[in-house]
């Protein structure tokens, strides 16, 4: 008799497994391609070598270029023109031999034989400002772009070169072989371009009340293109969209301006006694010492006085700048200038701020201590900002940064007042641009292939770091607002977009030039990714961990998307591979729902299942092993006595089962799950995510349970789990802080949320 119960039983739990063999049969007979969401990136990801470990690391054999430059750069204000004479001096640090180099022109781009506006595809727009048409349609394109005079070497001879659009390839009079350095020297110039009236990351604006100009000047000289082990020369066009590529390199940099002038740069103001006033200087050496509180270096009253003096005298300022890709400057008779010092690891750094009358009362407030703020955010998320000074430049509609100077926007009303929108975008944009001295100026990326390398990274820090400054300064924040209202982060902010047509999205590992919504997908969405990495996916301690790992791996290196990826699973042992293939390899969205929920019961007596079987195989009752059956509420089998009884009183065989095999303390401490649930889990987004559940039960408590993400491995549609809880669940919510950006919300609910217009039917069935 025993056997044939054996015999029975095996048959039952046999016939599962006799479905999925069944199946796996079909798949095997169709083929199918391996789309599982867990595989490993090995096709995606290229193979590790000694530039690049496996790790994620640098390798063995990692190197990289070096650029050095001396420049002598004068500005003609009358006519916005910029002269420059820079030597170069490049060192091959690669095993290659080199026959030419590559230069950057970024200054065609506005020349007028400039491919850029060709590729835009334009209609006819239905309305226009009168400037924009007057741009479009009236005006003669303006002279603008580089005008390359001389190109030579060291002894004076001229060097070989060619100027395809915004590249210039130099040949080399002999091959630059390994270790070798090579010296040359360009000759230029440039008409500035109205950064206002023509668009663009540098030039000057005008402001015809006073005659004056205020310049931010960058891209001005030609500069290296990186050669690298990714990518050979990176010499792919400046179409305008993607940013840079730069090789480090020290710079030594002198700047001749009218000597009404204030300016400031990338790098170590190394004249400044020759250039400040007595006053300025002692104001500087105060705010050397002012931790709190800006100190005011030129007033608004002389800067206002400077606006009309137009000098016929002009004064060299002298910046020299360690280990930096890029240089910067600002200058204009009409700057207010302020500082006050940070310590960062110890050191004293120089926070500043550059703007025009125009940009108070907000400036002089916020400008500074935002620069400070920001430093301090970003320096506990990766390292310790190692230059010594960070410079926020007022300039209308500019967010753009270089090392050590960025430009940002944010301009009150001529009567002083500002709203909410233009206070939070100012000190947004002034977090977000310092913030780019860690992401791609130190932790040196390549701009023109991959946007979000910087701009992702760098807007999620300047998430944390908006978040910081709110609780450091209350008072920059608005009476109704608790928190500074930061606009790209918080997964629900990034839902109309990943949710959106997907005719316009494209997957964020595609060049800026070649994606749609560039905002969204170069900065919102892989900001909120990671965002969703350290307060979903990670935690805080694993995600800052490995995210620290890589910003310290990688400063003053050339990192790839490859080299973050697998740092940040280097450094944790969280296997990410899904993650980064479903967030940044596709434009897959989050929608996890909630299918069905049932209720069971616990029987002694056999449910329909087994008893379906025992007919078919005639067994009876009497040849079954001792069971427990679980039954569904409202089924055959279901009565109001179970519902009422506890596991142990409805079920006679666990209770033997329990009496013979558990001690009496066991017996004492026994688990009393009285409800059963079996819940099931649909995923209509085809992103992975872990599912987030809020169970609330019958007396008010609540309990949130994480599934990881893997729970979708062996089925991408839908999931089942069962629960068992001494408590009734009343209620049982999906993601409900709303932390992975679920797209639709109408399934997350169960008893399903109603809708409005079902409201008095839902109020009827509750009385019923
Ligand atoms: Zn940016």
């Amino acid at each position: 008799m025993r056997k044939i119960t054996y015999i029975c039983l095996s048959l039952i739990f046999m016939s599962s497994a006799i479905f999925a063999q069944d199946q796996e049969k079909t798949e095997r007979i169709t083929g199918h391609e391996n789309t599982n969401k867990f595989k490993q990136l090995y096709d995606e990801f290229s193979t590790p070598n000694m530039y690049r470990a496996a790790s994620g690391a640098p390798g063995s054999a990692y190197y990289q270029q070096q650029a050095d430059y001396k420049m002598d750069i004068i500005l003609d204000d009358k006519n916005a023109k910029l002269t420059g004479f820079e030597t170069i001096t490049y060192t091959n640090n690669s095993p290659d031999e080199l026959k030419y180099l590559w230069i950057q022109l970024e200054q065609n781009k506005r020349a007028k034989d400039s491919k850029s506006p060709l590729i835009e595809a334009s209609g006819v727009a239905p309305v226009f400002q009168p400037s924009e048409f007057a741009n479009q349609y009236l005006k003669e394109s303006l002279e603008r772009g580089f005008n390359i005079q001389e190109v030579k070497d060291t002894n004076g001879k001229s060097l070989p070169h060619m100027i395809n659009r915004t590249m210039m390839r130099v040949e080399l009079p002999k091959i630059l072989k390994s270790g070798e350095k090579f010296s040359f020297s360009i000759k230029w110039w440039y008409n500035i371009n109205d950064h206002v009236a023509e668009d663009g990351r540098s030039g000057y604006e005008f402001f015809p009340k006073d005659g004056n100009r205020a310049y931010v000047i960058a891209q001005f000289f030609p500069r290296m293109a990186v050669y690298s082990d990714v990518e050979g020369w990176q010499n792919s066009q400046f179409w305008g969209r993607d940013e840079f590529a730069l090789p480090f390199g020290d710079y030594e940099v002198n700047i001749t301006v009218p000597a009404d002038h204030i300016l400031d740069g990338t790098g170590v103001l190394t004249n400044r006694k020759e250039v400040y006033s007595k006053t300025m200087m002692q104001r500087y050496e105060q705010a050397k010492k002012s931790y709190n509180e800006p100190v005011i270096i030129v007033t608004q009253a002389e800067a206002e006085a400077a606006e009309s003096s137009f000098s016929n005298e002009t004064k060299t300022w002298k910046l020299k700048a360690k280990n930096v890709r890029d240089f910067g400057f600002a200058t204009s008779r009409k700057f207010i200038l302020d500082m006050m010092s940070v310590k960062i690891g110890g050191k004293d750094v120089m926070a500043i701020s550059l703007y025009p009358k125009e940009g108070n009362p907000l400036w002089e407030e916020w400008s500074t201590k935002a620069v400070a703020s920001t430093l301090e955010s970003y320096s506990r998320m990766t390292f310790d900002y190692p230059y010594h000074k960070a410079i926020s430049v007022h300039a209308k509609q500019q967010g753009m940064e270089y090392p050590m100077i960025c430009w940002n926007y944010g301009r009150p009303k001529e009567d002083g007042t500002y709203s909410d929108r233009v206070k939070y975008g100012m000190m947004g944009v002034i977090i977000h641009e310092i913030g780019h001295n860690f992401f791609p100026m130190i932790v040196n990326s390549d701009e023109r292939q991959w946007a979000w390398m910087d701009e992702g990274l760098n807007t999620f820090v300047q998430y944390v770091a908006e978040q910081d400054f709110g609780k450091k300064y209350p008072e920059a924040l608005s009476p109704q607002d608790e928190h500074f209202p930061s606009d790209r982060g918080p997964a629900s902010m990034i839902v109309p977009y990943m949710g959106g047509n997907q005719d316009f999205i494209a997957p964020i590992m595609t060049k800026g030039l070649n994606t749609y919504q560039f905002g969204n997908n170069a900065y919102g969405k892989p900001a909120t990714a990671l965002n969703i990495l350290r307060e979903t996916v990670m935690g805080h301690e694993l995600f800052d961990y490995a995210f620290k790992e890589y910003a310290r791996r990688w400063m003053f290196k050339h990192p790839t998307p490859e080299d973050f990826f697998r740092t940040m699973e280097d450094a944790s042992a969280v296997d990410l591979d899904w993650f980064w293939r479903g967030w940044f390899y596709t434009t897959d969205w989050v929608d996890i729902g909630l299918k069905e929920v049932k209720k069971y019961y616990v029987s002694s007596e056999p449910n329909a299942f087994v008893k379906n079987l025992m007919e078919e195989r005639g067994v009876s009752k009497s040849q079954l092993r001792p069971l427990v059956y679980m039954v569904e509420e409202g089924s055959e089998e279901y009565t109001e006595d179970l519902k009422n009884g506890t596991l142990l009183e409805n079920s006679t065989p666990l209770k033997t089962y329990i009496m013979d095999n558990f001690t009496p303390e066991e017996r004492q401490n026994i688990k009393a799950p009285k409800y059963f649930y079996n819940i099931t889990f649909e995923k209509p987004g085809g992103l992975v995510m872990p599912i987030i559940v809020e169970y609330t039960y019958a007396d008010g408590t609540s309990k949130t349970e994480t599934y990881p993400a893997q729970i979708w491995r062996l089925n991408d549609n839908e999931v089942s789990k069962a629960i068992s809880s001494e408590k009734e669940i009343i209620s049982i919510t999906i993601d409900p802080k709303q932390e992975t950006a679920d797209v639709d919300t109408s399934n997350n609910s169960w008893p399903k949320q109603v809708q409005e217009s079902d409201f008095n039917q839902f109020k009827e069935n509750i009385k019923g």
